[in-house]
């Protein structure tokens, strides 16, 4: 006979596995549990949901405002495992390395994004970087160069010159690069024309330097930036993913509303329009799957996240 404890602990158990073989069926559409990196934190708990289910996805790391607490809670509560979190202040203010380090004592497990109008080397920004040395968690940072509409402004600036200086500046920080100009610099033809440049890559671009020399530096290939890179050149995206398989992380930056690219509209992004009524998610996982081989597919869009993120249940 079981006692009251034995027979809870095992309709517990039925109860989770039922909901790990659900997850399970959920992901098998990309033959792979996947992790999505990079999503912004939705005013409901079920519109972040509906997402993930949408396009297939089995969890993910939303990226919040150090005033989220409180929606980071109930979307986790509304879906136990599947969410974890990261958190961005802008480091020109005095009071966010309080609230980044608050952050991180609360589950944060890293910071971002760090999309901010300052120098990528500017004494802001290397605030914010030492203390994610000191906190022990990686830090995600939007670098942009180009506009994306008239007077937009840089951020993270001066990538392509300065990153290589701070790699090596913060050997014990772990840096998750992102967006338009950490991508268009995997080709070493690239001078900031273009937000998005097309065609085929020239090969020694800088961005694909960093990741093979830096052990402290990670790429995101969310949204269009990573998306667009991972498009130009087939046999280049082949090459890359197998050289850089244990660096790369699958993120969308997706904003479609039901994983399927409802309401997807790139409204401040002209550049982008390519993705307009598309599922970022959707359109990079294909391109994955397409172009590495199952392991390095379930490296890139689950086990380094995991690892990286010192997720190990
Ligand atoms: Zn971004
Ligand atoms: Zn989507």
């Amino acid at each position: 006979m079981l006692n009251r404890r034995q027979f809870l602990g095992v309709v517990a158990a039925s109860v989770s596995t039922r909901a790990a073989s659900l997850r399970a069926a959920q992901s098998s559409e990309w033959g792979s549990s996947v992790f999505d990196l990079h999503f912004h934190l939705r005013e409901e708990p079920a519109a972040n949901i509906a997402h993930l289910d949408g396009a297939g996805i089995t969890n993910a790391n939303l990226l919040t405002r150090a005033t989220a607490g409180a929606r980071v809670t109930a979307v986790q509560a509304a879906a136990p495992g599947r969410f974890t979190w990261f958190c961005s202040a802008d480091p020109s203010r005095p009071e966010s390395i309080e609230a980044l380090t608050r952050s991180v004592k609360a589950g944060a497990r890293g910071f971002g994004e760090m999309k901010y109008h300052l120098a990528a080397n500017g004494v802001e920004f290397r605030r914010a970087y030492a203390l994610a040395a000191e906190m022990k968690v990686p830090i995600l940072i939007h670098f942009q160069d180009v506009d994306h509409f008239e007077n937009e402004g840089t951020w993270g600036s001066g990538f392509a010159r300065d990153f290589e200086r701070i790699l090596k500046t913060y050997p014990n920080t772990t840096f998750i690069g992102h967006a338009d100009a950490f991508w268009a610099n995997v080709s070493a033809d690239y001078h900031n024309e273009a937000a998005y440049p097309s065609g085929p890559i020239v090969r020694g671009g800088i961005t694909d330097k960093l990741l093979g020399d830096y052990p402290n530096l990670y790429g995101d290939l969310s949204a269009n930036s990573g998306n667009n890179m991972l498009s130009r050149d087939p046999e280049y995206t082949a090459d890359f993913l197998r050289r850089h398989q244990s660096k790369l992380l699958f993120g969308s930056d997706c904003a479609c509303t039901d994983g399927h690219g409802g309401s997807a509209r790139q409204a401040n992004n002209p550049a982008a329009s390519r993705l307009t009524g598309k599922c970022v998610a959707r359109e990079t996982l294909t391109i994955l799957k397409r172009s590495a081989s199952q392991q390095i597919f379930r490296k890139v869009v689950w086990d380094n996240a995991r690892t990286l993120l010192k997720l190990t249940s």
